[in-house]
């Protein structure tokens, strides 16, 4: 195997170079993967835009991405569980497999987990957008024949909606509403319908993600700045939903959670409010009896995340807005970044 490879790294706010890399090393307990086809998240978008994200400052230029599809090129010796050959998805996020968290099942509570195309760790933690990356033999799903490249990618963003759902416990039968209509509240949207929520409505300022919502499921869209939006939501709920999901990462949204939850109900968060701290109505929260609960990236939901879309108890293909090779990764950011017209754009890397 040659000694370099081509990646898209990143060397500061709006700048992506497509150079020669270092291969990723093998080291003992790894794999090396060839990416196929790797999705633009959020997260990428906040390096792309800015430099870094939020307290995540990278030491070097570095190479981001952390949903992909790729085959196993190489495994390191005494490696028996992911074989050469194999097509797989990747859960970006390895935890050490030891502390108290991972030992409970708990592995996105880990204090050690290393993110793949991220600068929470110095030096930052190279990823996908490129043409190899090492993983932890643990960290890699197989995919089924049936399920191509394009949704094998979408597994990452997927496995952090079926997380929230998963941690409002039981929502079979219960009103949901889903607060904001990216990528990521649109999952979630289609997650709890799978999961026979009714209805499911979701809330965006934005008339087209609204739109977008209920063409991929959700019962109604609603419009958080409408004057009649009380009413509108007495008419659905009665009381108010029983669980929310927030979504957006908007101070004012996560507030209006407060009022449309009904008494005992929960709320999900799941967006990233900014870097300050939020006041909250803790009086509501008390004499209603309101469970607030977070919800961090994922724990060990992949294979099920697989199994979901596998057979075809949800369809991702929709939220697939454009498909650009390796050499355009910039222009491929630029292009998720128009969140008007992109949902999920993704980078093609190996071909055949
Ligand atoms: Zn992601
Ligand atoms: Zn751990």
């Amino acid at each position: 195997m040659s000694s370099t490879m081509t990646a898209a790294v990143l060397h500061g706010a709006k700048t992506i170079k497509i150079e020669p890399q270092p291969m990723p090393a093998l080291k003992p307990g790894m794999v090396r993967l060839r990416v196929r086809r790797a999705g633009i998240c959020g997260s990428d978008l906040h390096y792309f835009e800015h430099g870094y994200c939020a307290a995540f400052v990278p030491t070097r230029p570095f190479i981001l991405g952390h949903e992909f599809t790729a085959d196993v090129a190489e495994v390191a010796d005494g490696v028996e569980s992911v074989r050469t050959g194999t097509r797989v998805t990747v859960n970006p996020a390895r935890s050490c497999g030891f502390c108290e968290y991972c030992k409970a099942g708990r592995p996105n509570l880990c204090r050690k987990i290393i993110m793949l195309g991220s600068a929470s760790t110095k030096p930052p933690t190279d990823g996908a957008f490129a043409e190899f990356v090492s993983v932890r033999a643990d960290q890699c799903h197989a995919l089924p024949a049936s399920m191509d490249d394009g949704l094998g990618a979408m597994m990452e963003p997927f496995a952090v909606a079926l997380q929230a759902v998963k941690r409002a416990g039981n929502i079979s039968g219960k009103r949901v509403l889903v607060a904001g209509g990216g990528p990521i509240g649109l999952l979630v949207a289609m997650t709890a319908r799978t999961f026979g929520a009714a209805p499911v409505a979701l809330s965006d300022i934005v008339a087209a993600r609204r739109d977008m919502a209920q063409k991929l499921g959700a019962d109604i869209g609603l419009d958080p700045s409408a004057k009649n939006l009380a009413e509108q939501v007495r008419e659905l709920t009665g009381d108010g939903f029983d669980v929310i999901f927030e979504a957006s990462g908007a101070r004012p949204a996560l507030r209006q959670a407060f009022d449309l939850v009904r008494p005992g109900g929960t709320i999900v968060q799941i967006g990233t409010i900014g870097t300050e701290d939020v006041p909250l109505p803790a009086n509501l929260l008390m004499n209603r009896e309101i469970n607030f609960i977070g919800s961090m990236r994922y724990g060990d939901v992949f294979d099920e995340a697989i199994r979901l879309v596998a057979t075809k108890r949800i369809d991702l293909r929709t939220l697939i807005t454009g498909v650009l090779p390796l050499a355009d990764a910039g222009e491929a950011m630029r292009q998720a970044g128009d969140k008007s017209l992109a949902l999920k754009v993704q980078i093609q890397i190996a071909k055949d």
